[in-house]
């Protein structure tokens, strides 16, 4: 199945991503994810990358365009995928068409209140990208991933002045994205405020599986 998991920072999407890729067998492809690799390696995309996101704004179109066009091309998401934060402009999703089929674009549903909750507390693994939160769902070790060992950490682009800056980004440029997809009949709607294993229920049902 090719998925596209839309919606704000702080919805949820990476979390629901990875009981996902478990039920349906199929890839995670996190652009975000992808980027901060590539600043933790401090390769020329790291470099080019790292204050754009630092502060909250969008890498251009079409680096980000040829980045996932490349990826999509490979051998193991021939069965499917699932995108996670990608496509977030009008711009990237008609270029998406052009190089892949989606089958359906699950969009979050969520107030920014429950946005700014799930950011403040957010926590990530650096190296498997496993979210936590600092009261929801804390490490069992702090500052230890529980999946892989790996180190804990917050990003710097969920510090409170980057947050508001990604809130503007998406209202301004990937909200749209739900009429888009609307209008062609792909978009199913998640109330993603649940805790996951509920989402996983509802995710479950949306698609018939
Ligand atoms: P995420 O992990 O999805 O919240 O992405 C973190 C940051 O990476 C975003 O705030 C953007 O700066 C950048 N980014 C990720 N995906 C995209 C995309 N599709 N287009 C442009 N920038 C992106």
């Amino acid at each position: 199945m090719k998925l596209i998991f839309l919606g704000p920072p702080g919805a949820g999407k990476g979390t629901l991503a990875v009981r996902a890729v478990d039920i349906l067998k199929v890839q995670q492809i996190s652009t975000g994810s992808i980027f901060r690799a590539a600043i933790a390696e401090e390769t020329p995309l790291g470099l080019k990358v790292k204050s754009i996101i630092d502060a909250g704004k969008l890498v251009d179109d079409e680096t980000t365009i040829a980045l996932v066009k490349e990826r999509l091309a490979k051998d193991d998401v021939k069965n499917g995928y699932i995108l996670d934060g990608f496509p977030r402009t009008i711009p990237q999703a008609e270029a998406l068409a052009t190089f892949s089929t989606v089958e359906k674009v699950i969009n979050f549903d969520i107030p920014d209140e429950g946005v700014l909750e799930r950011l403040g507390g957010r926590q990530v693994c650096r190296k498997c990208g496993f979210n936590f939160h600092a009261i929801f769902n804390k490490p069992s070790k702090e500052g230890n991933c529980d999946h892989c060992g790996g180190e804990v950490y917050i990003r710097d682009d969920d510090k409170p002045e980057a947050v508001q800056k990604r809130l503007e980004v998406y209202r301004a440029q990937t909200a749209p994205l739900i009429d888009f997809y609307r209008a062609k009949g792909l978009l199913i709607d998640i109330d993603a405020r649940p805790m996951v294993d509920e989402i996983v229920v509802n995710f479950k049902k949306a698609l018939g599986i």
